[in-house]
């Protein structure tokens, strides 16, 4: 059977760390040349080397998503290089708890800027440069782009707003007969350094609290792991979903079924 990404480029952001990684690493696998960016290019560099040294296909660059110049000049590069741009998974996302009471503006503006901003940004460019040959965006939302939480004002708003912009952009990639297909990812609890390291911030009392809730609150009783995740990217990558464009792919352990 032929790898499910043969022949194909990816570009995926936020890859030096957790579901970004995992998604980079399975596309890989799957046969496509992987360009991983983070902000952080020693753990983007570290995991392209892995992959490279398993035999897949992998580049590895800094890329600041907030920064319109960074797209510009690396969407110049997949293009000059590799002549085309077949998926990219917009991840880079950061968390900053508080409430409507509690945000911050600069953390609510901060927010926006990373998980909204630049998914417009990321969208727009990976448009540009699919329109003439066709593609498949995926946006990473949330299930908090779903359902509200008190704690996380700031980050609600974000990934609601990548979750309905998504549609927006769907639409038009279908109305002008571009080939290609944008669809959101909307992942539940998924063990990566943001959930830990969000859960190990907090007093070691209300940590363990929060883990209780949470395995009373997933009915699958287990928080995900990145693959799960990489999974259904691998899948919105392909062609095997070519009949899905403006839907959302809830990877969530039946977190929001209730
Ligand atoms: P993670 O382990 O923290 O990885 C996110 C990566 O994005 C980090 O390497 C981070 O670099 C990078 N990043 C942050 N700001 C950036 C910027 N401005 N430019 C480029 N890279 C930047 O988080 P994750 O859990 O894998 O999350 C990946 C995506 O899934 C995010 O969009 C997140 O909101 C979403 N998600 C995660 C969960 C979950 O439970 N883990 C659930 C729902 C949705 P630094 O570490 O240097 O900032």
């Amino acid at each position: 059977m032929n790898p499910r990404l043969q022949h194909k480029v990816a570009l995926v952001t936020g890859a030096g760390s957790g579901i970004g990684a995992a998604t980079a690493t399975r596309f890989a696998e799957e046969g496509a040349h992987v360009f991983l960016t983070d902000a952080d290019f020693e753990r983007v560099a570290s995991v392209a080397a892995t992959i490279s040294a398993a035999g897949g296909r992998a580049t590895a660059r800094r890329q600041d998503v907030t920064d319109e110049s960074d797209w510009n000049v690396l969407m110049q590069e997949i293009i000059d290089v590799k002549g085309r741009l077949d998926i990219l998974v917009n991840n880079a996302g950061i968390v900053i708890t508080g409430t409507v009471e509690s945000t911050s503006l600069s953390d609510w503006r901060k927010t926006q800027a990373v998980n909204l901003e630049a998914v417009f940004m990321g969208t727009r460019a990976g448009v540009a440069a699919m329109k003439a040959t066709g593609g498949s965006i995926i946006n990473i939302s949330s299930i908090e782009g779903i359902i509200g939480e008190a704690l996380t004002a700031a980050y609600n708003a974000s990934k609601g707003g990548v979750r309905i912009f998504t549609k927006s952009a769907a639409l038009h990639c279908a109305q002008e007969n571009y080939n290609i297909r944008v669809n959101t990812v909307h992942p539940g609890y998924i063990l990566t350094p943001m959930v830990t390291e969000g859960i190990g911030s907090l007093s070691p009392d209300a940590g363990a609290e929060m883990h209780a809730n949470l395995m009373r609150e997933i009915p699958l009783k287990t928080m995900g792991e990145p693959l799960d995740i990489a999974n259904g990217c691998l899948f919105l990558a392909s062609d095997e979903s070519k009949y899905m464009t403006g839907s959302e792919l809830v990877i969530d352990g039946g977190y929001t079924c209730r």
